[in-house]
């Protein structure tokens, strides 16, 4: 959907080098800032009717973001064609060299992104465990949650991209 605007963006050859929060603040709305390196911004991923996004930096210039109706960091980037690496300032390599390494995961970062899947996993295999027929949509959603986290978990551990 918006991966038209991000392959732009890594074409563009790194002639302006803009951080992950200048970026994602670019494509969300209704962006207001809380603190220093804190804003609050309405969520792509669902019909927002306030502002259920948090925008927060970190130290090492990455960026956090949390629905608190529940979205995703996948579905929020997905919605403003960004991905998960989108978040982190490139590392090791300048902006713009060719076969940028998207590991860019700290082991924080990694265990935050993981725990929001986990719980998900969890509570569904809860819901088994107690004899509940999960719907076809909770079944998707379960079998997503679990590609993500072996995604992150395969990001994490060093594996690389062609
Ligand atoms: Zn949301």
């Amino acid at each position: 959907m918006g991966n038209l605007l991000r392959d732009n963006l890594r074409s563009d050859c790194g002639t302006k080098v803009r951080s992950p929060l200048e970026i994602i603040l670019d494509r969300v709305y209704g962006v207001r800032q809380r603190q220093p390196g804190q804003y609050s911004a309405c969520c792509s991923a669902h019909d927002d009717k306030g502002p259920s996004l948090s925008i927060r930096e970190g130290t090492d210039g990455a960026v956090l973001i949390h629905c608190f109706a529940g979205c995703s960091p996948y579905e929020i980037l997905a919605s403003i064609g960004l991905e998960l690496h989108d978040l982190f300032p490139p590392r090791d390599k300048p902006i713009g060299a060719p076969n940028r390494l998207s590991r860019l995961l700290t082991a924080g970062q990694a265990l935050e992104l993981l725990a929001e899947e986990s719980i998900l996993v969890a509570i569904a295999a809860a819901n088994v465990g107690h004899g509940v027929t999960l719907g076809s949509q909770d079944t998707d959603r379960v079998i997503k949650a679990a590609g993500r986290i072996n995604w992150i978990r395969h990001e994490a551990t060093g594996g690389h991209h062609a």
